[in-house]
């Protein structure tokens, strides 16, 4: 039996398998390619390159192979590119998830593991978030996101496609053995970018706004290691293969960081002075998102191994000063 890694060529899910593969699992992996590198694919999984829009390259996959789950990450997962192209985020995500589970009912699949995010949490009434907090995104992204949990919901009751959503707060990091990392194009995301200025590769930081209601006034976040977030995949697929019901877990550190303090923590790690400007806001975002991730740590028995971001922000440093041009030469 193998499992389903939809979008394992993206940041999160080739890192995810990595995991399943070092942990002796078949895996095949479905990815489009369109943010995603072949490269980061890891040898020992099985490619099929295509659309989950596509319900034949679907049907072709669980008519070929012996799916037991799916792990979905194949959805576009940028806040300040859902408030412009709105619906790229609904086609894609809130769309893809239609047809992936109408495939996994008709080839009856039964489990499914989905990336949600705290962006479906939108401006949060109070800190930690817990997952029975009201659920008001703020962007279009949260949005597609939440509508895909609902699906799920949905699709729960009416087939018994038993579910685990899993709401990630904000993943950095890369595999500690320096093999695969972060490399988006463009890049977009707080981490990449603060090591990219350390590479000298940008000329400055650009911090978005330091007039939110947050102690020194930059956006608090909580990182999680992505090793770790892979790890709790695999708990959440043991889950719902022992006979749990669907489920939803925030994946935290329980801790927030401030942007400020993250370029703090980054200078520290590389050495290297890495200037930064205060420059204008950027729509969509909340002050704080910082996760209660207890229930995750004692349903699913998840431990995650990096506390400090300091260790966070190594192993990322470690995959961008050995892969200077990321996976390939477009930089
Ligand atoms: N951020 C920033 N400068 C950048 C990129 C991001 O100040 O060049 C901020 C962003 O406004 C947010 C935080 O860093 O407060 C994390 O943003 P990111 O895009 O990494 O993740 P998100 O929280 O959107 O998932």
């Amino acid at each position: 039996m193998a499992i389903l890694v939809a979008g394992g060529a993206g940041y999160i899910g080739s890192h995810m398998v990595k995991d399943l593969v070092e942990h002796g699992q078949d895996v095949v992996v479905a990815d489009n390619l369109s943010t995603g590198h072949r490269d980061a694919i890891n040898p020992k999984a099985k490619f099929y390159e295509g659309d989950i829009r596509d319900r034949k390259f679907l049907d072709k996959i669980f008519d070929n192979e012996n799916i037991e789950a799916v792990v979905h990450f194949a959805a576009f997962s940028i806040v300040p590119e859902s408030m412009s192209k709105p619906l790229k985020y609904f086609d894609n995500n809130t769309g893809g998830m239609i047809t992936l589970l109408e495939a996994m009912r008709d080839h009856n699949i039964k489990y499914i593991v989905f990336s949600s995010t705290a962006a479906t949490y939108g401006v949060p009434e109070h800190m930690p978030i817990k997952e029975t907090d009201p659920q008001n995104p703020i962007n279009p992204y949260g949005l597609s996101k939440l509508m895909m949990e609902k699906m799920m919901h949905w699709a729960d009751k009416a087939y018994g496609i038993k579910f685990v959503a899993l709401r990630y707060f904000n993943v950095a990091g890369a595999a500690p053995d320096g093999t695969i990392g972060e490399d988006h194009g463009p890049e977009t995301h707080l981490v990449p970018i603060i090591l990219q200025v350390a590479q000298g590769k940008r000329d400055e930081l650009s911090i978005f706004g330091d007039d939110y209601n947050t102690p020194d006034g930059t956006n608090v976040r909580d990182y999680v290691h992505v090793m770790d977030l892979a790890d709790a995949h695999i708990l959440a697929i043991k889950y719902l293969e022992a006979g749990n019901e669907s489920n939803a877990f925030n994946l935290g550190s329980s801790t927030g960081f401030s942007n400020k303090q993250m370029l703090e923590a980054a200078r520290e790690v590389t050495g290297e002075p890495i200037p930064a400007k205060i420059a204008p806001r950027r729509p969509g975002d909340p002050d704080s998102l910082v996760a209660a991730s207890d229930k995750a740590r004692n349903v699913l028995g998840w431990d995650p191994k990096y506390d400090d971001v300091h260790d966070i922000i190594a192993t990322a440093w470690k995959w961008h000063s050995t892969h200077p041009k990321g996976y390939d030469d477009r930089d």
